[in-house]
């Protein structure tokens, strides 16, 4: 019984969560991605983290706890720029990064189809691995059939949302602050100016 309280990886004879139809043993257990079963039943995904990923949670922790003046929680966004960021613009802004940095565009073409940015195929189930190649194939399909780079790997096809509307609102708190500023402080008070 307490077992089952446990998680652990499931057995190889079960079938592959990453749903490929294969057994777990012949599929995802000969990458880099071990499935566990939770309490709860569900599966999760375990991936051996890179040492640079694991070095910027330590950071986004250290952040929070400045931030925030506690530790964080499980509940809490280790990154906070999803508060501040839509997926659209996320997806617009990372295709721009890619672009002035010369990122080959069927990796951006990846990307823009899969949300991964040339992952380590080892780290992808077998399934993911499959959508992965499939979209770099899909690319030069399109290419072949006379598709431009430019149609492909469009940057703006993302709407430019959240973030537009966040730095108005910014540029208008500013307003109001050096307005206040400008009456009540730098003149003494609103009602005695000094002429
Ligand atoms: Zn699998």
């Amino acid at each position: 019984m307490p077992a089952s309280f446990r998680t652990r990886e499931i057995s190889g004879k079960t079938p592959c969560p990453c749903e490929s139809g294969k057994l777990y043993r012949d599929c995802c257990s000969k990458r880099a991605v071990k499935w566990m079963r939770t309490p709860d039943g569900s599966y999760s995904k375990k991936m051996l983290a890179s040492p640079e990923f694991c070095e910027a949670v330590k950071q986004a922790k250290r952040a929070f706890k400045s931030l925030f003046g506690r530790a964080m929680r499980p509940t809490d966004r280790a990154f906070p720029g999803g508060y501040i960021e839509s997926l659209a613009d996320t997806r617009r802004n990372t295709v721009q990064m890619l672009r002035a940095t010369d990122c080959e565009p069927k990796v951006i073409y990846a990307y823009l189809k899969t949300g991964r940015v040339a992952p380590e195929p080892n780290d992808l189930t077998t399934v993911e691995f499959d959508q992965y190649v499939a979209a770099i194939n899909e690319y030069f399909h399109y290419r072949e059939q006379g598709a431009s780079v430019e149609d492909l790997i469009d940057p703006e096809t993302p709407e430019r949302a959240l973030t537009d509307a966040l730095r108005n609102v910014l540029l208008i708190c500013a307003y109001f602050v050096e307005e206040y500023i400008n009456t009540y402080v730098l003149r003494g008070g609103g009602s005695s100016n000094v002429e």
